[in-house]
């Protein structure tokens, strides 16, 4: 049998406001290293052939240089412009990744994935078609009115707060973005496996991550994020 290529699209072309920072939140740093760097280097180690970056468009030279060059992910063939909406940005990575067989759609701003939620996630995507990290919520979660009125609380046992890696079949999410760009569809869309589902009727498989898949979003994850840093990743820092 052929040997199936796999390439990730790690997103880093958000503004990331809710940090309230200059500098987007892909790019602070955990002890001396930007974000950004962390899921990168877990990529680069991981048995995916390629990585194609997405950033904002004034700062693909800064992250050729910066990023890929200074830490010498090789794997990081392609560093491209974004788009306005998250979506757009992943648009433009899955035209960038063709051809492959099977992609995995990553958020820049959650640096504690490992490898063995990549090769879950890639499992699920072959299995599947498509698939997503995540963890069973701890949270009783009420949906609530414009009000703050409570108008249903679904049950607890059936709700997973949804992370990623997403993992795919690349023609079942291209075709998934492209009959989503086809109409003016006004729904918020918030992850790459409701496309499937919606367009598609694909079902997602969820495979459990990790309680600390967070994704850096304001101060107080940057916080977190410092905690949850494992020793060797900070005895690297040091040496740099
Ligand atoms: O904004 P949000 O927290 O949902 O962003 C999730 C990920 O998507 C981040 O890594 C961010 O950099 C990326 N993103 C992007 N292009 C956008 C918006 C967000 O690449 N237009």
């Amino acid at each position: 049998m052929d040997r199936k290529t796999v390439k990730a699209i790690v997103l880093a072309a958000g503004r990331g406001r809710r940090m309230g920072t200059e500098v987007a939140k892909q790019y602070l740093l955990l002890n001396g290293r930007e974000v950004l760097y962390y899921s990168l280097k877990a990529f680069e180690e991981s048995l995916v052939d390629e990585i194609i970056l997405v950033a904002g468009e004034d700062e693909i030279s800064w992250c050729r240089e910066h990023i890929v060059e200074k830490y010498g992910f090789s794997k990081v063939k392609t560093v491209i412009a974004g788009g306005k909406e998250r979506y757009d940005s992943v648009y433009e990575g899955l035209l960038a990744a063709a051809p492959c067989d099977y992609v995995l759609i990553h958020d820049g701003a959650r640096p504690f994935i490992t490898e063995e939620m990549i090769g879950d996630v890639l499992r699920g995507a072959v299995d599947y078609g498509s698939c997503t990290t995540g963890m069973p919520v701890k949270d009783t979660i009420k949906i609530v009115d414009g009000d703050g009125i409570a108008e249903d609380t679904p049950d607890r046992k059936s709700l997973w707060a949804v992370h990623t890696p997403q993992g795919f079949s690349y023609p079942v999410i291209l075709e998934a973005h492209e009959k989503f760009r086809e109409g003016s569809y006004q729904i918020p869309v918030t992850d790459d496996t409701m496309l499937a589902e919606l367009f598609l009727r694909k079902k997602t498989k969820l495979v459990k991550g990790s309680y600390q898949n967070i994704k850096v979003t304001t101060p107080e994850d940057m916080e977190l994020a410092q905690m949850f840093l494992k020793p060797s990743d900070e005895n690297a820092a040091r040496k740099k």
